[in-house]
């Protein structure tokens, strides 16, 4: 069964980059350490941080993520304190090493998923985006924390350069006996913003050619797939998660926006003050998610506008959505 997955306008996502350290060299990162700092946040900081989100909502979500969050060696303090917080959902995103022997100091009845990141069926592919090995060094990680009782998430960041092997990888999913399956847009910030030129973004017939029937294909092996909408017709309404939704994108050095599409700019929304959060003077991100454009998204728009075609009387053919709204394929029985 496919549905649009509509914004989550009860909870609070939290998604929190505790240090933008990595052992990685991926060519589509999208960590900007000029604008997101270098810094790894004390543990004190975190759960000072993480008492702020608990205390706004009762259903609080939160994603560690980094740099590679499993270089801090007080992630399962932090984690622990999420859960002593009454957090609903932690979830820890890694490409895959799983530094200070992580899988040992968490517990499957804490930790909702573990989150990994493969950006190819083979290695050939995946190695060529996130560096030699990490396609080898990705599985390990999977399947030592499958074989500890954990549950395993993949995102899969689909770009010009591997959205060839999208639907070959459906047979790996089934053999690491991943749970859920996110198939993500590439974003044009951080390094991929510095190469524009390689021309990352894939285009809008390529995406509605592969990726549904991908997803579908791998939902029915009975993994939930998650892939973003993208693209919208001018008819469809088109809605702003920073208008209407609660996620919180924090950075070490204090910095909280409200959309990723902004990370590579001194937008942010809100700021970290003494562990208390802040307003930032305007202009912010929060006086551009209001403009009401045809084209959909205004961040898009204004940071990554080559997915856009206008028709000879410059309306355009179509609309982007939010970067946050998804299509679910879940196998019904
Ligand atoms: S693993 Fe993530 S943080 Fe590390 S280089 Fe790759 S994209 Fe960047
Ligand atoms: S991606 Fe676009 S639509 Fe979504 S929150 Fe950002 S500005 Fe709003």
């Amino acid at each position: 069964m496919k549905k649009t997955v509509a914004f989550s306008k009860n909870a609070t996502n939290v998604f929190f980059h505790i240090l933008t350290r990595c052992n990685l060299k991926c060519r589509h990162c999208y960590i900007n350490k000029k604008q997101h700092g270098k810094n790894m946040l004390p543990i004190k900081t975190i759960n000072a941080w993480l008492e702020v989100f608990a205390a706004k909502n009762k259903q609080a979500n939160v994603i560690f993520l980094g740099g590679e969050p499993t270089l801090h060696p007080d992630l399962p303090e932090a984690v622990n304190k999420a859960k002593s917080l009454g957090y609903s959902s932690i979830t820890i995103d890694t490409n895959g090493y799983l530094f200070h022997d992580i899988l040992s100091k968490v517990s499957p009845d804490v930790i909702d998923y573990f989150s990994f990141s493969l950006d190819g069926a083979t290695s050939k592919t995946n190695d060529m985006i996130r560096g030699k090995g990490s396609f080898d060094a990705c599985i390990q990680g999977i399947k030592k924390a499958v074989l500890k009782g954990f549950s395993t998430s993949l995102i899969y960041t689909v770009s010009t350069m591997n959205i060839h092997e999208l639907d070959n990888i459906a047979p790996l999913l089934k053999d690491l006996k991943i749970d859920r399956f996110f198939i993500q847009v590439i974003g044009i910030r951080g390094k991929s913003a510095e190469s524009r030129q390689d021309k990352l973004q894939v285009s809008r017939n390529d995406w509605l050619k592969i990726v549904p029937d991908a997803a579908q294909k791998i939902a029915r092996l009975g993994i939930v797939v998650t892939y973003p909408k993208v693209f919208l017709s001018l008819e469809e309404p088109f809605e702003c998660a920073g208008l209407v939704a609660d996620n919180y994108f924090i950075f070490p050095n204090g910095r909280v926006y409200r959309c990723p599409l902004c990370e590579d700019y001194p937008l942010h929304s809100l700021v970290f003050k003494d562990n208390l959060l802040a307003k930032t003077p305007r202009i912010n991100e929060n006086d551009l998610f209001t403009l009401n454009i045809p084209e959909g998204c205004v961040m898009n728009k204004l940071f990554q506008p080559e997915n856009l075609s206008y028709a000879a009387n410059e309306r355009p053919k179509y609309k982007i959505a939010c970067c946050m709204l998804k299509e679910e394929f879940r196998m019904t029985l």
